[in-house]
């Protein structure tokens, strides 16, 4: 497994291989969710590119940047077993260089959910992902459902500006319990942990309404809210069911929707989302 800490250094790789590329842009701290995301890469595809990198730009100033987890030399050993060919780890000073001024924004999809609560999160995101697309060069790349609103705008941005290449989501990795896997939950103490199950309990109970006919969005809704705010260390930011591609807030569930919260469990921050269909 070759290890890229320059864009040129990655660009070379690019130049010399032949047949497909599937690429996976995390930004470490490796769980089994990410790993999903590589073995399918493996499978598609001839070669297999990861990137590692914590990207500054999509923290907002009072954000967790400074103390997201990471360890590449765990990273790295995780990858190889994968069978990956290359991980990039650019450095953030070769990635925004002094004067770095353009940016990406995608419009409409970026203004609710996650976009509402992180100003300019999207932004740092789409920027990071269309500047690694064009270091690596990929034939697909793989995003979590995990993370659904992000796959979206990535989606939106590769049709918009004709990008090469195929986006492909694959869906969330749980926990036993049905916690998401997400490099934040090491900041859970273990009440934090235990009290971290409401996410997904909120999620089952939307499926159960909507698997027995409910079709109002505001009951389903309300039924969430309630149940997450009889867990004391749980404080909502949002419960939102949404149209699936627009993610505009529906009143009646008539079409594919997205079931999203984003709760605060003491100073973690966890999201999580299932679709209604
Ligand atoms: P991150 O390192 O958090 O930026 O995530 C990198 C990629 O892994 C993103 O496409 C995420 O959506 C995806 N991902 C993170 N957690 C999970 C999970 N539990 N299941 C599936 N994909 C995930």
């Amino acid at each position: 497994m070759q290890i890229a800490k320059s864009i040129a250094e990655m660009k070379a790789f690019r130049v010399k291989s032949h047949g497909s590329v599937g690429f996976v842009p995390t930004m470490g701290y490796l769980h089994q969710g990410h790993l999903v995301l590589v073995k399918q890469a493996r499978a598609e595809n001839s070669a297999v590119v990861v990137s590692i990198f914590v990207n500054p730009t999509q923290f907002g100033p009072t954000e967790d940047f400074k103390t997201y987890p990471r360890d590449t030399e765990r990273d790295l050993a995780m990858l190889e077993k994968e069978k990956t060919d290359i991980v990039f780890t650019p450095s953030a000073e070769e990635m925004y260089p002094e004067g770095f001024n353009s940016w990406v924004e995608v419009e409409k999809v970026t203004e609710r959910l996650e976009g509402s609560y992180r100003p300019g999160h999207f932004k740092g995101v789409a920027t990071v992902v269309a500047k690694l697309f064009n270091m690596v060069e990929p034939t697909r790349a793989y995003f979590g459902q995990k993370d659904a609103q992000q796959a979206l705008v990535i989606k939106n941005m590769v049709a918009d500006l004709n990008m090469n290449l195929e986006v492909i989501v694959t869906p969330t990795v749980r926990e036993n319990d049905g916690l998401a896997m997400s490099s934040r939950n090491v900041y859970l103490n273990p009440q934090e942990r235990q009290a971290a199950t409401i996410l997904f309990k909120a999620l089952t109970m939307a499926q159960n309404l909507w698997d027995k006919g409910e079709t109002s969005a505001e009951t389903v809704r309300q039924q969430m809210t309630s149940l997450i705010s009889r867990e004391p260390l749980a404080e909502i930011e949002y419960v939102s069911i949404t149209d699936a591609n627009t993610l505009e807030e529906l009143s009646t569930i008539d079409r594919p929707a997205l079931a999203s919260l984003a709760v605060r469990i003491g100073k973690t921050r966890l999201i999580d989302n299932i679709i209604l269909a």
